[in-house]
């Protein structure tokens, strides 16, 4: 029988966690990334190229039963360029509706998604109506390639405005509220092409220097869960959406506004390679391959913990009941995700203690 080949834009640990799901199911991986020692590179064929040339997507495509994606700035035209090729998933419509903030929160709006107040600035003179307008605190950030906190200025007065313009250097930014939020979840669903979908629980996350930091499953009350999840079906149905979908969320005391979305696996669904039935990894290639999906029951209370920066050993950490080691081959720099840990314990309690144990002789490196 011939193999399935699936085809990864990115060789980053999405990637590798992508192969390393789907190698026991009897695929084969082809990679597109410009690093020839990328961190998915071990689990099959690496085309060393850039995301942006459409010549190295073509060749990527021609060699390939379907192509996903594990990063969000390929070029959306040069993505869509290849759809005669092979099968897109997610498609390039959703690839180019997730890399503009503008047209994320558009979206938003159009299906009744509340949001925090937001408006376009293109202009410094845009910046201070936008900023006389939605008041301080607020926050400046870029429309596209924004992402893990960079491209955004918090701002607190109009003495900032000027700076923060000249910071961000370009004439696509959005100025958003400041939302004083409780609490940051996100929600995970996987729908393949036939429309079958399903939803991971809320996840709480936190975050260092914008950058995850941990996150815990299950998270939430029925009334926030049901509440996300009707957000994320409009999303998947309006997006006509196949693949793993993230919707990050702030939670509020008026209730949930909508962050962002990553049409993508995401840091957040990490805890789901032990966690859940069935990892969010495994169902992305499950949804894209029009296969049935796997259930997304958890098997206990989960925390995630990235390593940023820094790894701690496999003999600190495995010490610890319950937690699963995860590195990336990636070398060590300030604020870089390079490996993480996923704890399952059966009681919330247990979970916490042993996320104060990691965080005993781990230090994010920021
Ligand atoms: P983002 O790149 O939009 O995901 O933002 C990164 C992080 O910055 C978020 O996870 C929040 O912790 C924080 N953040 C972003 N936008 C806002 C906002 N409007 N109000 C308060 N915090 C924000």
């Amino acid at each position: 029988m011939n193999q399935i080949v699936v085809g990864i834009v990115g060789a980053g640990q999405l990637g590798r966690m992508m192969a390393l799901a789907g190698i026991p199911m009897g695929l084969r991986f082809e990679f597109l990334d410009s690093n020839p020692q990328a961190p998915a590179a071990s689990l099959g064929k690496l085309h060393v190229g850039s995301i942006n040339d459409a010549s190295a997507l073509a060749q990527l495509a021609d060699a390939v039963d379907v192509m996903t994606f594990e990063v969000e700035n390929i070029p959306a035209d040069v993505f869509s360029a290849v759809a005669d090729k092979t099968v897109l998933a997610p498609s390039a419509k959703a690839l180019g509706m997730a890399q503009d903030r503008l047209c994320e929160k558009k979206l938003f709006h159009k299906l009744q998604i509340p949001t925090a107040r937001f408006a376009p600035v293109d202009s410094e003179q845009d910046l201070q109506e936008a900023a006389d307008d939605l008041g301080f605190p607020c926050v400046l950030k870029t429309r596209r390639m924004g992402y893990d906190g960079r491209g955004q200025v918090f701002l607190h007065s109009d003495t900032e405005l000027s700076d923060a313009w000249r910071k961000l250097d370009s004439n696509e930014l959005l100025l958003e509220e400041f939302v004083d939020f409780e609490q940051e979840m996100s929600l995970i669903a996987a729908r393949n092409r036939s429309g079958a979908t399903v939803f991971y629980p809320l996840t709480t996350n936190t975050h260092c220097n914008g950058i995850l930091h941990t996150s815990q499953a299950p998270s939430g009350n029925t009334e926030l869960t049901a509440k996300a999840r009707h957000y994320v079906h409009n999303l998947l149905d309006d997006l006509d959406y196949c693949g793993v979908l993230t919707l990050e969320l702030f939670v509020t005391s008026a209730g949930l506004l909508a962050n962002e979305i990553a049409p993508r696996v995401h840091n957040s669904g990490h805890w789901s390679i032990e966690g859940a039935a069935t990892s969010q990894f495994e169902n992305h290639l499950r949804a894209i391959l029009d296969w049935p999906l796997g259930s997304t029951a958890v098997t206990g209370h989960s925390a995630m913990i990235n390593f940023l920066g820094c790894l701690p050993t496999p003999e600190q950490s495995l010490d610890i009941p319950g937690l699963h080691y995860h590195s990336y081959d990636k070398a060590a720099r300030p604020s870089r995700k390079i490996g993480h840990a996923t704890i399952v314990a059966e009681q919330p309690d247990a979970c916490e203690q042993a996320v104060q144990r990691v965080l005993e002789f781990y230090t994010p490196a920021t």
